[in-house]
């Protein structure tokens, strides 16, 4: 019986070698071939042939769909048709400006409102505002005086809640607007309050008490703290869909005479607009006083000027003190640990005067003077008081 010639050839062929034995790239094509991309055509929608990215003229955006990128229209609002319930967010707006606790608070309301099954109502008092982005299912934007009227604020909250009947209305822990206004709402409708919460949960809240937490249910009106509207999340597109609100005359029971010059020295840090700083290089204390007298800016200072008693404790600001978010933060002495800067993260313009060039305070500083603080102090002064002169 003659034996089966074998053809090598023909065996490397089949277990995919090439005549040298080695396996060979691609002609193992068993089974259903897989389907080849286009990269032509996945460019067409999306990038150029050049392969960058093109500009959508729509306004559509790139989204990686199975693996391919495909072009999407523009972004659509999330509809809440039929909330469970209503979070109500009154706005702070500080001269009819969106600033960032409002934009906090939204979060915050948005954040509790998805928890819950519901809808996050804006109330803004004055100003024309697109929340859309900002997390608000429904705004109710009113246009009331420019004048401090708290009596027609109020009312018109009162009104808002009347209509809507929210489950719980929030506004931010700040002293001259959201915590006041806060306090008159609970004092005029009797409903239950907590202020300066910081941990909200829809079964549970945490507040800061006199030295304690204070823990408890959500109750109809709260407050936020500041630590809770700084972390929070930005939200995506919402409807914003204008709700119309009828507000009753208010009583006039206060007159606003405009405004008048106050010190600012000894106002809250949260509050100020622009903070004079003393840390351990500051030696010269009537002359760091007096500037921040002619300044009208908000005294601060370090941890260890606060520990010596230079400052009195509630001037602290870091970690451990004030978290501040002024426009303008002026840094007499002061090296720039760790915790310190982590109190004057949010300030918008940061100067430092410091004499060590290499500190860490010059370094987070958009305006640095590398100079004894004793000596910049008095000569700033007299240019300050020279250009109030004329
Ligand atoms: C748990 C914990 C929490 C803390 N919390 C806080 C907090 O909330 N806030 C806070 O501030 N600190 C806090 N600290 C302390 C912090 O670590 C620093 O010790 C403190 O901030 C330093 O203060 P300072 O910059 O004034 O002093 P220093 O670190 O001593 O710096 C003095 C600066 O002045 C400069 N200088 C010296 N002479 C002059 C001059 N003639 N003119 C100009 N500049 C001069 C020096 O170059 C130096 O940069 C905390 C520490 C801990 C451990």
């Amino acid at each position: 019986m003659s034996r089966v010639r074998r053809d090598p050839h023909a065996e490397r062929a089949r277990a995919g070698r090439g005549p040298s034995g080695r396996v060979r790239m691609g002609v193992v094509a068993a089974g259903p071939a897989r389907p080849r991309t286009d990269p032509h055509a996945l460019r067409a929608g999306v990038l150029a042939p050049s392969g960058r990215l093109r500009v959508d003229p729509h306004g559509g955006d790139l989204v990686q769909h199975a693996g391919v990128l495909v072009e999407q229209g523009p972004e659509q609002p999330i509809l809440v048709a039929d909330p469970a319930c209503l979070i109500l967010a009154v706005l702070d707006l500080p001269d009819g400006r969106l600033e960032r606790i409002d934009r906090g608070l939204l979060s915050a309301a948005r954040d509790l409102a998805d928890q819950l099954d519901g809808a996050v109502v804006a109330l803004t008092l004055r100003g024309r505002h697109d929340l859309s982005r900002l997390g608000a299912d429904r705004h109710i934007a009113l246009d009331l005086p420019d004048s401090w009227d708290p009596d027609a604020e109020l009312s018109a909250i009162a009104a808002a809640l009347d209509t809507l009947s929210p489950r719980h209305v929030l506004f931010a822990e700040t002293p001259l607007l959201g915590a006041d206004r806060a306090r008159r709402l609970a004092i005029r409708t009797g409903l239950g309050s907590a202020f300066a919460v910081h941990r909200l949960q829809p079964s549970e809240i945490r507040a800061r008490g006199a030295g304690t937490d204070l823990v408890g249910l959500p109750p109809p009106i709260m407050t936020l703290h500041e630590v809770l509207l700084a972390d929070m999340p930005e939200p995506s597109l919402r409807e914003a869909r204008p709700v119309e609100l009828t507000i009753g005359p208010a009583p006039a029971a206060i007159e606003d005479l405009g405004e008048m010059p106050v010190d600012l020295t000894g106002a809250p840090l949260t509050e100020a607009d622009m903070i004079a700083s003393a840390g351990d290089g500051v030696t010269d204390w009537s002359a760091f006083h007096e500037l921040a007298q002619i300044l009208n800016a908000t005294v601060g200072g370090s941890r260890i000027v606060c520990d010596r008693g230079l400052l009195p404790r509630d001037r602290q600001v870091g970690a451990s003190g004030t978290l501040v978010a002024p426009k303008a933060y002026l840094a007499m002495g002061i090296s720039g640990a760790a915790q310190h800067l982590q109190g004057i993260e949010r300030c918008q313009r940061v100067v430092a005067v410091n004499t060590d060039l290499h500190a860490k305070m010059i370094e987070r500083a958009d305006l640095a003077i590398v100079a004894d603080a004793q000596a910049v102090m008095p000569a700033l002064a007299s240019l300050l008081r020279e250009r109030d002169r004329g």
